[in-house]
């Protein structure tokens, strides 16, 4: 098997989970858009800049575990009605194909123990990734590779894969999950103020940062637990699921320093963390 480098215990990169709320806070001048651009110039600003970046998008779903692999992973505009300048976007990382090689005889698919699927033609980068990427990283010089979540299969094995990715971080691998700790387009408010939000909103971020702060990992799979208020949260999962990869990747040891905590829309957690 081939190790993407020597493992350096000063190149152990941090875990993200970054709320991405809507994909206009790709190019608005806002709180949360400023808060990435900070956060991007302390990351290149550290003795030992990532050398990869992995990213888990609450916007690529897949039956089984897939790896981008292509070596110039195009820009995805998934979204509709929003206007064109968002459209003309573009981020031009480039991709890692020997390391996504290298990433998927690393990480095992749970239940069938296979290497993950490597795709080198049909994705790319969404705007899960990119929007978040591009401000923290506009130079656009750190490689992206995307992981997929094979969205049938219970968040349990979402975390079994996140825990399968912390060793990638000794490699220079910088984990970045991108979705929403309360993600319900349903419910939203596009008038609400920045910090207004709905009763089981506040209640279902509480709770999860709660597990976050305490590294309650298995109750962070458990969140259905939570009954009609995780119902509320997450009428569907996919927003959620990749908090589990970034908790899965974090050592018992570390506790995360929350970001960008409000709401935007009255039903969207913005809440993120740092580890390490
Ligand atoms: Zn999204």
């Amino acid at each position: 098997m081939t190790q993407i480098d020597p493992p350096q215990a000063t190149s152990r990169q941090p875990v993200l989970f970054v709320g991405h709320g809507s994909p206009m806070n790709a190019i608005e001048d806002n709180a949360w858009r400023r808060q990435w651009q900070d956060l991007g110039r302390q990351l290149r600003s550290r003795p030992a800049k990532p050398r990869l970046i992995l990213c888990i998008s609450a916007h690529w779903l897949t039956n089984g575990w897939a790896l981008t692999a292509m070596d110039v992973p195009r820009t995805i505009h998934d979204f509709g009605g929003f206007p064109q300048a968002l459209f003309d976007q573009r981020y031009p990382a480039p991709g890692a194909p020997a390391l996504a090689r290298s990433i998927s005889e690393q990480v095992r698919q749970p239940g069938i123990q296979e290497p993950l699927w490597l795709d080198d033609g049909e994705w790319g980068l969404d705007h899960g990734a990119w929007s978040v990427l591009k401000p923290m990283f506009p130079e656009a010089d750190i490689p992206v590779i995307q992981l997929s979540m094979d969205y049938r299969r219970p968040p349990a094995e979402h975390l079994a894969v996140g825990r399968q990715l912390a060793a990638l971080r000794d490699q220079g691998v910088l984990i970045v999950g991108s979705g929403n700790v309360v993600h319900n387009l349903r419910t939203m408010r596009r008038d609400a103020a920045d910090h207004q939000a709905y009763e089981w909103a506040i209640e279902f971020d509480r709770v999860t940062a709660g597990h976050l702060a305490a590294g309650r990992t298995d109750a962070l799979a458990d969140f259905q637990q939570m009954g009609a208020v995780a119902q509320m949260a997450h009428p569907t999962w996919e927003h959620y699921l990749p908090l589990l990869y970034a908790a899965g990747a974090v050592g018992d040891d570390e506790t995360p320093t929350f970001f960008n905590e409000g709401f935007q829309g009255a039903s969207i957690s913005m809440r993120s963390a740092i580890w390490g």
